[in-house]
C-alpha cells in the first residue's frame, strides 16, 4: 500500500471533479423520498443497509406515514412491521418515532433545516445531518460514510483515519462549485465502480488521476476469469 500524499495536487483534483461532472451532470440520492421529513426518516434508516432495501421499505410505509402526526400514530410496534426486513430495525424504529415526536412537539411539525436542530433529532448524527443539508441544497456537506471514505484514500483525496477528518480534508480540496455534489460522485463511484473487494479500474473513466489504479491492477478480471474456470458444481449439489 502506498502511502497518500495529502493535500493532492489541485490540478489532478480539478481535471477529476470537471470529469465526474461531465459522466453525471446533477447526480442525486437513490433514496426515495417527497419532503424533509420522509428525506430523515429514509436516511435514517439507511445506516448499514443499502438505499434499495430502504426503499423497498418506505414505498409501503409511506403510503400510510408521510407525516410526524401518521408515524407517531403507526408507533413503534406498526412501525417495525414495514422496516423489519432492514439492518438495526428495532434501533431504528425507537428513533424515528421519537424523532417524529420531537418534530411535531418542538417543531410543529417542521424537520428543522439546520445542522444543530436536526442533529438534536433522535438517531440523526453528523453524517445523517449532511446528507439532508446536502440533498435539500441548504448547505454543501459531504457525508463520509464507508463508500466516500474508501473512494477518497483510494484516489488521493484524503489520508485521515477517521470520517470526520477525512469530511474535513474533503471539504478543504474540493473546489467550491463541485462540493454539493462531490458527496453524491463518489457515493456512486464507490457503490459501482471503485468497490471495495474488487474495484473495476479497468473501466473507470478517472484511472489515469488514480494514484491507487496499480494497486489493484487486474483484480476485476483475474475474478472473472477465475470465475469462469471454475468447474461447475456437480448436479443436486
Ligand atoms: S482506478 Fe481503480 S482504485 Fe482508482 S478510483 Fe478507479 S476503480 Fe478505484
Amino acid at each position: 500500500m502506498t502511502a497518500v500524499v495529502y493535500p493532492p495536487d489541485p490540478d489532478r483534483v480539478a481535471e477529476l471533479f470537471a470529469r465526474f461532472e461531465r459522466l453525471a451532470p446533477e447526480p442525486k440520492t437513490e433514496l426515495n423520498f417527497t419532503d424533509p421529513f420522509t428525506l430523515v426518516v429514509a436516511v435514517a434508516l439507511s445506516a448499514q443497509t443499502t438505499d434499495k432495501a430502504v426503499n423497498k421499505a418506505t414505498e409501503r410505509l409511506f403510503a400510510v406515514a408521510d407525516t410526524p402526526e401518521r408515524m407517531l400514530a403507526l408507533g413503534e410496534e406498526g412501525l417495525i412491521p414495514f422496516i423489519a426486513s432492514i439492518g438495526l430495525f428495532r434501533n431504528k424504529a425507537k428513533n424515528v418515532i421519537a424523532l417524529s415526536r420531537l418534530v411535531l412537539e418542538r417543531h410543529g411539525g417542521r424537520v428543522p433545516l439546520d445542522r444543530e436542530g436536526l442533529q438534536a433529532l433522535p438517531g440523526v448524527g453528523r453524517k445523517t445531518a449532511s446528507v439532508v443539508l446536502n440533498e435539500l441544497g441548504i448547505e454543501p456537506a459531504i457525508a463520509v460514510d464507508t463508500h466516500v471514505f474508501r473512494v477518497s484514500h483510494r484516489l488521493g483525496l484524503a489520508n485521515a483515519a477517521t470520517p470526520d477528518k477525512v469530511e474535513a480534508q474533503l471539504h478543504a480540496v474540493v473546489p467550491q462549485p463541485w462540493l454539493g455534489r462531490a458527496h453524491h460522485w463518489l457515493i456512486l463511484h464507490g457503490r459501482y465502480v471503485c468497490t471495495a473487494q474488487r474495484p473495476k479500474c479497468e473501466a473507470c473513466p478517472v484511472a489515469d488521476l488514480c494514484p491507487s489504479r496499480r494497486l489493484y491492477a487486474g483484480t476485476a478480471s483475474s475474478a472473472r476469469r477465475t470465475a469462469r474456470a471454475k468447474p461447475a458444481p456437480p448436479a443436486g449439489s
